[in-house]
């Protein structure tokens, strides 16, 4: 998962430092050591992780630290601003994903199997989820593979998008001019444009897409670039740079990097900004880049601007407002269940999730993430076995004798094991629980609005 490694030996590290009472010369000397080591550990590259270092160092001996804040906390402060200036500016997603006030045209570059075929299908329902109306056409550029035409085109279909098709062989070039034609004809507000990559960087390749690129007049070029490369994404990054605009960089499989280094280092070697992360395989995985949210999210602070987001994204107001007030009502049925295990799925991977909450992402390992992703697979199939009455009164199944043969009917219908079908009763009874004592809580404190 994203910067795990990194993150687990930073966090220690910032975590034995917050104990200090006092935060002595030789304590900062350490904790500065543990820093670089980490940063090295993660495959940085050593003059920016030595940059970093010696500008941490002396802010730390110059800057006034402000009241109320301890010398251990202005240190995390200082390592966090250091890390959002080595992950690059903000606004660089924000301005590729901004409306269409007239035809914009993007070009993806990057080399063989980083992920650019992927990440064009999955920016294109990126883009329709934030402009559900745009009108989007994929250009398959890459004349040279068929392979890669096909494979565009399987994609498109997926993401609803309409895919211009090269004949086998064609002139790149060619293509692209026609292509562009009935984007302009058939008033397109997006040309996504796939371009051929190689293995290694070739003058070949280069030529070729320094004369699309021209021809596109793009808005934006794209590099992908796949992180599992480490600090080599960063040299790739670069020479791209000399050859096309590169306006921002997409970097994929970060879910497979548990190191970081492209992403540490590419912005101060190449000068490439990221914008978006891929996160997974899925056509879904893919997310605006924010240096300064990944920067608290790898020193454990926690991402609550991101999870508030998704949130939003996914529950609306209403819904929201209805399930507080359900909550301090006391009830918690096993459709409210099945709405907050939606709620979580929709949300991306539970994992994902968790990992945003400050002070628990640090302390779940993957092993529980995936057993309680399973948990909450199979409670969906067995709440859907349900029947509505009984989706809606959860005493059924706790009151009398029937509910033995009701729970019998159940397993038999969701076909889970009988230790499954315990497991879930159990747990959905510490659920409604929990659930009881928080909407107590939240009527005593007032913090949960009614919807008089
Ligand atoms: P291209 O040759 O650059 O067009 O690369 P593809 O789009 O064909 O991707 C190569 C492989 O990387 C495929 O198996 C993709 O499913 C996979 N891939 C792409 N992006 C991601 C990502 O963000 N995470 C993971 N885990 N796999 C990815």
């Amino acid at each position: 998962m994203l910067f795990d490694d990194f993150a687990n030996k930073l966090q220690q590290t910032l975590s034995n430092v917050s104990k200090l009472q006092v935060f002595g010369d030789k304590d900062f000397q350490k904790a500065l050591n543990n820093v670089r080591m980490a940063l090295i550990d993660a495959d940085a590259n050593v003059k920016i992780v030595d940059d970093l270092i010696s500008k941490v160092e002396t802010n730390m001996k110059t800057a006034k630290i402000p009241r109320g804040v301890t010398k251990t906390q202005m240190f995390v402060k200082l390592v966090h601003d250091g890390l959002v200036d080595i992950l690059g500016n903000k606004g660089t997603a924000e301005r590729i994903l901004s409306p269409a006030q007239q035809q914009r045209r993007f070009m993806f570059v990057g080399l063989q199997g980083s992920g650019k075929t992927t990440t064009i299908a999955k920016f294109a329902k990126l883009t329709l989820k934030k402009f559900p109306k745009a009108k989007i056409l994929l250009v398959a550029c890459d004349t040279r593979r068929p392979a890669a035409i096909e494979q565009l085109d399987i994609l498109g279909k997926r993401v609803n998008c309409e895919t211009f098709c090269a004949e086998e062989g064609a002139d790149a070039v060619r293509v692209l001019e026609k292509a562009l034609e009935y984007s302009v004809e058939q008033k397109f507000d997006y040309v996504f444009v796939d371009t051929a990559g190689r293995q290694v960087i070739d003058d070949d390749l280069m030529q070729e897409l320094g004369r699309l690129e021209k021809i596109a007049k793009s808005d934006e070029t794209l590099l992908v670039l796949d992180a599992m490369t480490g600090q080599e994404a960063a040299n790739v990054a670069k020479k791209f740079a000399e050859t096309v605009h590169v306006s921002g960089a997409v970097l994929t499989k970060l879910d497979s990097d548990t190191r970081g280094g492209a992403a540490l280092s590419l912005s101060t070697i190449s000068g490439c900004r990221i914008g978006f992360m891929g996160t997974s395989e899925d056509l879904d995985g893919l997310e605006p880049f924010y240096p300064d949210r990944i920067a608290s999210r790898i020193l454990g602070m926690g991402d609550i601007v991101t999870l508030v987001e998704k949130a939003q994204e996914n529950v609306s107001e209403e819904e929201a407002k209805e399930m507080a007030k359900r909550m301090m009502e006391a009830k918690f049925t096993f459709e409210d269940f099945l709405k907050q295990l939606s709620f979580v799925s929709s949300m991306g991977s539970v994992g994902n999730m968790l990992k945003m909450i400050p002070g628990v992402g640090n302390k779940i390992n993957s092993e529980e993430i995936s057993k309680m992703e399973k948990k909450l697979k199979v409670a969906k199939v067995i709440i859907q076995s349900m029947t509505k009455e009984e989706k809606k009164n959860p005493d059924l199944f706790y009151k009398d004798a029937t509910s033995r043969t009701r729970i019998e009917r159940i397993r038999k219908g969701s076909g889970r094991s009988q230790e499954e079908i315990d497991d879930f009763f159990k747990t959905f009874k510490a659920a409604q629980a929990a659930m009881k004592k928080l909407g107590a809580f939240a009527k005593k404190n007032g913090n949960v609005e009614t919807s008089e």
